[in-house]
């Protein structure tokens, strides 16, 4: 079980127990701060007291993320002239999974844009983009 301070990002949502059909709360952590993007689902009836705990690597779902998306809003990474563009580009293509030239590809965005996606996720590229000595910028697309 883990508290990390990633309090602010979790989405806590109310859900049915299964057992005793109570109210419980299902919280959906997603984060990458350790430079792996991680999912922690975590249900806990307070009645009956039915506990179950999962986690995952990767990108969330589409469902759960479009609610990460929802509550916490839609953000961006950008990036100005790669300090290196070979190194950035090693970043974004083994991150997002991309053939090299996609990569390439969103170094040239006029905007300087090279991801949109959830607080979460951006967070975690800006970070893995950091290390490799690059100076990106994040910040919101659409408010939650
Ligand atoms: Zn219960």
């Amino acid at each position: 079980m883990t508290t990390e301070p990633c309090a602010d990002n979790d989405l806590v949502r109310e859900v049915a127990c299964r057992r005793c059909s109570r109210t419980a709360s299902l919280r959906l952590g997603y984060g990458g701060r350790t430079g792996i993007l991680r999912s922690d689902e975590a249900f806990r009836c307070l009645h009956c007291g039915l506990i179950r705990e999962s986690d995952d690597t990767g990108f969330l779902q589409p469902e759960p993320r479009a609610r990460m998306l929802a509550a916490f809003g839609t953000w961006t990474v950008r990036m100005g002239r790669a300090q290196s563009a070979f190194n950035a580009v090693k970043v974004l293509r083994s991150a997002l999974d991309l053939e090299l030239i996609a990569a390439y590809a969103l170094l040239k965005h006029e905007a300087g844009i090279v991801f949109t996606g959830t607080k979460q996720e951006c967070e975690w590229l800006k970070g893995l983009l950091e290390k490799a000595g690059e100076s990106p910028a994040m910040s919101a697309m659409t408010l939650a």
